[in-house]
């Protein structure tokens, strides 16, 4: 693709926004967030030359077919949508959202769209379009709640990803999302976080040496041990923000003695390419199937991450091998399998405060998972509550489909995006609010704390360190002397 330098003139057309001046100070979006240094020139012809390539190397054409035939204009998806009924905006509601793309499509790759511009002499899509389609599918968190009510089984979250994807094809995309790729693909660190490996395998250690002053337990993060039974990839930013969760699931592996473990050739769960590019998304999968291979494991680990479990699940065989393809899991079924079959025990004392469960839409609705960890917080958490509507019906933390990367747009997520998720946790009543996804802890973190709710936001694997229970023949008589730090007191 050409690119140039835009000058600031070419930069405020390019990124003029097209929404009402009542409507941005409503929805708190001032802010331009995507890539901003790319060819604004001859938009439409780009546009349309990145869409026909991909209509020509993927299936895509087969589901737009299916949409542009079957919509019946019930307003049905509008119900569902939480983004449209935090805004009213009649712009939000998900079929007028879609049409935005399926009218391109009708319009330049049909013969009857085709025949009907000439006749009528429709110039087609235009730079303004284009412009909407930019705002719009980044006010979508691609939840896929409206799907599942969709009568004709219209797939916005499909169409949403797809209008993102042509739209990074010209360079639009936000650039939290690119940044990130960049350094996961090309950096020199290779994930998203850019943490070195040095900085990785220090944070371990650090956190082990924690554990065994707290457990006194001697649980380890294996590193790089060929031939486990498991490869781990959480999202790289656990490294950073979630260290409860990591230290959960090593005392977790610990109790059962199954083999698994982190490579340092690559330790990265998230995949930005599902929410912007399909291109990038295949480029990540395949870092995870190499690494895999690399030490000779057998499954793929995934850690407590929506979109990161179902980007492998689902990707892994499209890209790298078929039915053949490594077995993915998600943590939270290895630990319920643990749990069920009796290798893992948990105190039922320990946490008595109210605790709820949110489903990450990845997980639950776009995903397989729904009871499993209810039925483990249910057997070791006495007050655990459910929230209204859960599961497949749930509603997303307002930071989905990757928004919540994107800093800049925090006061949308937190008033307009999360303000269905913010009612409905403050109607709970919880203390603790189980999360098991690294983009969910951060989006419902900002979230409670705007709306001000006096929640704690953590991880299933959180709650279980503090109430796991370890076999007698696991405890060190003695903590070694050199366990320290050497840092405390300083
Ligand atoms: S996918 Fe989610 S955010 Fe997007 S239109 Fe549907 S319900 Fe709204
Ligand atoms: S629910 Fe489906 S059929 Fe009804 S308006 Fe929305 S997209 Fe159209």
């Amino acid at each position: 693709m050409r690119t140039k330098r835009i000058t600031p003139e070419e930069r405020e057309r390019a990124f003029k926004s097209l929404r009402k001046p009542d409507v941005e100070e409503k929805q708190r979006l001032h802010v331009r967030y995507h890539v901003e240094d790319f060819d604004v020139n001859d938009r439409p012809r780009r546009f349309l030359e990145a869409f026909a390539a991909i209509l020509k190397h993927s299936n895509y054409r087969m589901a737009l077919e299916h949409f542009i035939r079957m919509s019946a204009k019930c307003s049905r998806c509008a119900v569902s949508c939480q983004v449209y009924q935090a805004t009213g905006d009649l712009k939000d509601i998900p079929c007028y959202r879609s049409e935005l793309l399926l009218s391109v499509y009708r319009r330049h790759f049909t013969y009857g769209g085709m025949l009907k511009g000439r006749l009528l002499g429709d110039p087609g899509l235009t730079d303004e379009k284009i412009q909407e389609m930019a705002e719009s599918f980044w006010n979508c968190t691609a939840c896929r709640r409206c799907s599942i009510d969709c009568p004709s089984g219209i797939d916005h979250g499909l169409i949403t990803h797809l209008g993102r994807y042509i739209l990074s094809e010209i360079g639009i995309a936000p650039r939290a999302l690119v940044v990130s790729t960049r350094e996961q693909l090309e950096g020199a660190t290779g994930n998203t976080s850019a943490i070195p490996v040095p900085a990785l395998t220090d944070t371990l250690e650090f956190l082990e040496e924690d554990m065994l002053e707290e457990k006194q337990v001697e649980i380890k993060f294996p590193i790089d041990v060929e031939g486990s039974e498991y490869v781990f990839f959480p999202a790289v930013s656990d490294f950073l923000m979630e260290a409860e969760t990591l230290m959960g699931i090593a005392a977790v592996f610990t109790a059962t003695g199954d083999s698994w473990t982190t490579g340092t050739g690559y330790f990265d769960g998230i995949n930005y390419g599902l929410f912007y590019s399909d291109r990038m998304l295949e480029r990540i999968v395949k870092k995870i199937d190499a690494e895999t291979r690399r030490l000779k494991g057998k499954k793929v680990l995934i850690g407590e991450c929506g979109h990161a479990s179902r980007s492998a699940k689902y990707f892994l065989p499209t890209y790298c091998g078929g039915k053949d393809a490594y077995p993915v899991i998600n943590i939270m079924e290895y630990t319920y399998e643990v749990f069920k079959n009796g290798r893992l025990k948990l105190d039922p004392n320990i946490v008595t405060e109210k605790v709820a469960y949110h489903d990450p839409c990845n997980i639950a609705r776009q995903g397989w998972i729904i009871d499993k960890p209810r039925e483990i917080l249910k057997a070791f958490c006495k007050n655990y509550v459910e929230m209204t509507p859960s599961g497949s019906n749930n509603i997303c933390c307002g930071g989905g489909g990757g928004t919540v990367s994107i800093d800049e747009i925090r006061p949308y997520r937190t008033t307009i995006g999360g303000k269905l998720k913010a009612d409905q946790i403050r109607r709970s009543g919880c203390h603790y609010l189980v999360a098991p996804c690294a983009n969910c802890k951060k989006q419902l973190r900002e979230l409670v704390e705007d709306q001000k709710i006096p929640v704690e936001v953590v991880g299933l694997h959180d709650l279980i360190y503090k109430a796991i229970i370890f076999d007698d023949s696991l405890k060190v008589k003695k903590i070694p002397a050199e366990a320290g730090t050497g840092e405390e007191g300083k």
